[in-house]
């Protein structure tokens, strides 16, 4: 394998404010790089902020739709990782592991490839979307299912780690957060500051995290409000959940390694971190799609479920983090939609009555 550094991009010098460049490039300013740094980026960032006016009007205030689903690999985890990874690469790293729900796996693994080093990924047995799969081994990414949950693939990478040259890119690693606030400084832009509110599923808690650094360092203080599956609720507990279990795969997780910094944020912005159950999730799911042309996956429907579960609390102004796209799991959305296909002869009348009969 020819050496990674020969192939890469690096970063650029000025700042750049233009919206059709790598994140890293558009606030380097703000981020732990320097000019001349290798630079591993599919262009990610720079996501669009759709107003939804189904929810806005069930809720009674202005709510957009921050659409990380958009990102190169489907979520917003690329923030986070072409800084882990562009950062590893600076500092001559040969590989990459993480444990992971699906979309880090997925992302490490597009990274990777792009910078042209090795990813390993560690994934709780069966419990993965078909799409995250397919991803992480399209990519080339060598992939350990591990019979046990997410939490206990955690502990056992950050121990393999501590003990083998190989960067581990889960949200312990402070480059995601570094990379994910950026997020936070796109909204704070479109909304000019006028943001009140913002709702977000919580995992492993590291983009609650990132968020808030990144309204913080920009001076700004929305209230920040994350939800948790019920059966996946540890901080809503304030107890380690050893069985976590939610329809959500991506916020699976019992024991989340931000646990204190999620809770500060949550404290600090006058917030919360409350839970929805998964029936709550799947309504929301099913709204978004039906009602607002926006198929994500379960884990961001969380978000909009906890709005319309709680309310907006006289905020005006709000915006719903849709953290990943709904074709990652598609066997959770063909399990959960009010649609059936109907079967049909290959005959006109037949057709007119499929078409045109009664549901
Ligand atoms: C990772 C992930 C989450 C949870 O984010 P944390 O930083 O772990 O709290 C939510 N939704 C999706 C789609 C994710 O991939």
């Amino acid at each position: 394998m020819s050496t990674p550094t020969t192939r890469l991009l690096t970063v650029e010098g000025a700042a750049d404010t233009r919206t059709h460049v790598p994140l890293l490039e558009r606030y380097r300013q703000r981020l732990p790089f320097a000019p001349g740094d290798p630079l591993v980026t599919l262009q990610e960032g720079s996501t669009p902020l759709l107003r939804a006016p189904v929810l806005s009007e069930l809720v009674g205030a202005t709510v957009r739709l921050k659409l990380e689903g958009a990102n190169p690999t489907g979520s917003f985890k690329d923030r986070g990782m072409t800084c882990a990874v562009s950062a590893a690469v600076r500092e001559g790293a040969k590989a990459v592991i993480c444990a992971s729900t699906g979309n880090t796996a997925a992302s490490a693994a597009a990274y990777a490839a792009r910078a042209g080093i090795t990813c390993a990924v560690i994934v709780p047995e069966g419990r993965i979307a078909q799409g995250k799969m397919a991803q992480t081994l399209v990519h080339g990414a060598r992939v350990i299912e591990l019979k046990g949950n997410f939490d206990r693939a955690l502990e056992l990478v950050r121990e393999l780690t501590g003990a083998h040259p190989i960067v581990l890119v889960n949200s312990v690693n402070e480059f995601r957060i570094e990379g994910q606030k950026t997020a936070a400084f796109e909204i704070h832009e479109a909304l000019e500051g006028s943001l009140e509110a913002l709702c977000i599923p919580v995992g492993n808690a590291g983009n609650i995290t990132s968020y808030w650094r990144g309204f913080r360092e920009l001076g700004a203080a929305p209230r920040l409000w994350g939800f948790q599956a019920e059966g996946a609720a540890p901080l809503v507990l304030g107890k380690i959940v050893e069985q976590p279990e939610t329809v959500a795969s991506a916020i699976r997780i019992g024991n989340p390694v931000r646990w204190e910094d999620a809770m500060a944020a949550a404290t600090d912005s006058r917030g919360s971190i409350r839970p929805v159950s998964d029936q709550e999730i799947l309504a929301a799911f099913r709204l978004l799609a039906s009602k607002e042309g926006m198929f994500c996956e379960p884990a961001s429907a969380a978000s909009v479920a906890g709005l319309l579960k709680y309310g907006a609390d006289a905020a005006e102004q709000v915006v719903c983090v849709l953290t990943g796209r709904g074709l990652k799991d598609p066997e959770t959305a063909i399990a959960n939609n009010d649609g059936r296909v109907i079967p049909c002869a290959a005959e006109i009348g037949a057709i007119e009555e499929a078409v045109l009969g009664d549901p």
